[in-house]
This record gives C-alpha cells, sequence and structure tokens, in this order.
C-alpha cells in the first residue's frame, strides 16, 4: 500500500480540475489566444480568467476586482511585503512585524528587506505555536508598515487569532497581511470577517496545480507592483497569465467551496484517530502545538529517542509519505525553526514528524500507518540506544 500523509507540502490535483485545463491547453477549444487580445481566441481566454476570479472571489467572500492571480504562495507573499513596503516608503513607515513561525517566503523577504534598511521584528510564540495579541501590541510603533501573521501554519496546523491581531495592527495605521496559504480550501476563509488588508493563497496546497495563486488586495490598498511590465491584472502584476494553471486554480476553489464544511469534519475525525492512537500505542510521544487550535488535516508529533529522518525514511520503505516539517527544509537536518521558536529543546525539534491529511486518505490507510508505526519506532528507538 502506498499511503500519502504528506498534503500540507502539496496534494494530488483533482482529475475534475485536470479536465478544464486541459481544455485551456487544447488547441481545438480557441482558449489559447492570450487574454489582453481584443479577438475571439483573446476573449475565450479571459473570460476563463473571469470564472477563475469569481471562484476564488467566492472562496474568499471577496469581490472580483480584489483578486490578483500570481504564480503561487510564495510570489503572493513576497508581492504582498515587499509591495506595501514600497508604496508606504515614502511615508516613513519603515518597520515590518511578522512572526518568527512564519513560512520562508516571508522570512526571507524579511531578511532581504533588512539589508535595505527596513526594521523588522518576528514575534514570539510559546509551545502552543500562537501568537499572543500582546506581543504584537507591544512590537508595534507608528513606523509599523505590515504585520504578516500566517492565518495556519504549514508544521504543526496552529490557526492563528488573525481578525484580533489585525485590529491591533490597524488601531496603530498599519496594514495587516495573512499567509493563508495552509488555511484556504481547508477552512472556511472570509476575508471581511478577518479584517484584514491582503492574503495570500496558493493552488497546489487544495488540489489545484503548482504555480498558481493569487494575492487578494482589499479595495483601496496601496500596494506597489513588484512584477512591472504590461498593464496585466489591473496594473497589479505584469506578464502574460498562465491561463491553464489559472482555470485549475478556479476549479480548485469551486470544489474547495462547495465540500469544505463536510471535508473539514471528515479529516479532522480522521487526523484525530490517528493522532489519539499514536500517543496511546507508542510511549515517549507528544503533540507539538495546540490541538484546540488547528486545521483539521495536520497534527504534528514528537517520538523521544527517534530521529525524525530516519523515521521518514523507514516509513517511506513502508510505503507512507509524511514530513519532518516544512518541505524547504527537509533533506537537511536543520531543526525545524518552527519548533524552535516554540522554545522546544533541539532534541525536540529533530525528533518531530508531520503527518498532513487530504481528499485521498481513508480510514483503512490510518489503519495501515497505524499497524506500521510502533514497530518501526521501536526499531529505530532500538538502534540508537533508546529503548526504555
Ligand atoms: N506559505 C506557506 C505557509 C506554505 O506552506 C507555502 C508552501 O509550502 C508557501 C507559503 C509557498 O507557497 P508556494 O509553494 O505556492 O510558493
Amino acid at each position: 500500500m502506498r499511503v500519502y500523509f504528506d498534503h500540507n507540502a502539496t496534494t494530488p490535483v483533482d482529475p475534475a480540475v485536470v479536465e478544464p485545463m486541459v481544455r485551456v491547453l487544447d488547441s481545438s477549444n480557441d482558449a489559447f489566444g492570450n487574454p489582453s487580445s481584443i479577438h475571439h481566441f483573446g476573449q475565450r481566454a479571459k473570460s476563463i480568467l473571469d470564472e477563475a476570479r469569481t471562484a476564488v472571489a467566492d472562496l474568499l467572500r471577496a469581490e472580483l476586482s480584489e483578486v490578483v492571480f500570481t504564480s503561487g504562495g510564495t510570489e503572493s507573499d513576497n508581492f504582498a511585503i515587499r509591495g506595501v513596503a514600497e508604496a508606504l516608503e515614502a511615508t516613513g513607515r519603515r518597520h515590518l512585524i511578522a512572526s518568527a513561525i512564519e513560512h520562508e517566503a516571508v522570512l526571507n523577504t524579511f531578511k532581504a528587506l533588512s539589508r535595505r534598511g527596513w526594521t523588522t521584528t518576528l514575534l514570539p510564540v510559546d509551545t502552543s505555536g500562537i501568537v499572543a495579541p500582546e506581543a504584537l501590541e507591544a512590537a508595534l510603533t507608528d513606523e509599523t508598515a505590515l504585520v504578516s501573521v500566517m492565518h495556519a501554519n504549514n508544521e504543526i496546523g496552529t490557526v492563528q487569532p488573525v481578525a484580533d491581531l489585525a485590529k491591533i495592527a490597524h488601531a496603530r495605521g498599519a496594514l495587516f497581511h495573512t499567509d493563508a496559504v495552509q488555511s484556504v480550501g481547508k477552512v472556511p476563509v472570509d476575508v471581511r470577517a478577518l479584517g484584514i488588508d491582503l492574503l495570500s493563497l496558493s493552488a497546489h496546497k487544495f488540489n489545484g496545480p503548482k504555480g498558481a495563486g493569487a494575492l487578494w488586495i482589499k479595495r483601496g490598498t496601496r500596494v506597489t507592483a513588484i512584477l512591472t511590465g504590461g498593464k496585466h491584472e489591473r496594473n497589479r502584476r505584469a506578464g502574460t497569465e498562465n491561463v491553464a494553471a489559472i482555470a485549475g486554480l478556479g476549479a480548485a476553489a469551486t470544489i474547495a467551496s462547495g465540500k469544505l464544511t463536510m471535508e473539514a469534519a471528515r479529516l479532522s475525525a480522521l487526523r484525530d484517530r490517528l493522532e489519539t492512537e499514536i500517543l496511546a500505542s507508542i510511549p515517549r510521544t507528544a503533540v507539538n502545538g495546540a490541538r484546540d487550535q488547528r486545521v483539521p488535516n495536520t497534527t504534528n508529533i514528537s517520538f523521544e529517542g527517534v530521529e525524525a529522518e530516519s523515521l521518514l525514511i523507514a516509513l517511506d520503505l513502508e510505503g507512507v509519505a509524511v514530513s519532518t516539517g516544512s518541505a524547504c527544509s527537509s533533506g537537511t537536518l536543520e531543526p525545524s525553526h518552527v519548533l524552535r521558536a516554540m522554545g522546544f529543546p533541539t532534541h525536540r525539534t529533530q525528533n518531530s514528524i508531520r503527518l498532513s491529511l487530504g481528499a485521498g486518505n481513508t480510514d483503512e490507510q490510518v489503519d495501515y500507518l497505524l499497524a506500521k508505526l510502533p514497530k518501526v519506532v521501536e526499531k529505530l528507538r532500538a538502534l540508537t540506544g533508546a529503548r526504555r
């Protein structure tokens, strides 16, 4: 049996997403035109973009004109942060705030801007993996241009109190961006209810294609384009749109909208059973992060005395794909910056694995892992002399 429990890294493309993408690529459908062209072929392509924009706007409860298509989560995060930084530079607001557990797309963009004279602050978290509103209050200054705190964390799944944080940021005149790459398509996300200014999403995290995403920009928000060129996307992101990938993003958004609540309930039941039974059947295991404020599909578990990379490889040999944390840092023995920021000792940052569930996962697959895992862990502990 092959089981995929790494949906936070990426998800398989839904067959119902492939079909509209192929329709765009199949030249007999006349949709290969440049969406900026006025003729029939261009207008066919443009109508596909319009349809996808409607689907994404509906998923976020947003307005059509607020959705800008990008090449994915990384570009959306860069666009939000660099775009606001540049737009507000002349106002004297040259301070940026993020949480210490953001994705590298945010953290490394902060590093790049700090090398160019921006002041940056990273908000701490405790072992819950949740940002405290008081920490943001203390960090804000009259120079803060932007606060960027992710909606759901990719490694531990914790959901941040984004609505509260956005209110606090706004009270000091700062804009608020949230990286919602790991929550959109998994839980309801309503941009108005969150009270934010910018939101990043990525299609491949909810059964859409890789290389397609969007930045939601609240109407009236000052953001400078970071990709300059033609007048695409209402002058906000130059470059001929990737129509097939965007069609896929739109289809994935429609599918997600239609099954959001039911699928979230199904996945959280599956995840909770997996988690509870691992904790019960394997000694010296613990869940990392708050269990009551999480997206429904993610758990991150520490196995004392086991090196996470070895566990990942051993499970792969048994046909089960898991992860040691963010995909970008796997393949290295770098301890997770998220678990480190939560204050865990080094050994715990290196003995934890992430299991992230998705559309194709079943009870039978959970049973399969539960049958394999105790023996694998025991074997690894015996090898390192960590068995007690
Ligand atoms: N932000 C978060 C929280 C993520 O998990 C990821 C992907 O791992 C990204 C941003 C980057 O998205 P993309 O892979 O679409 O560039």
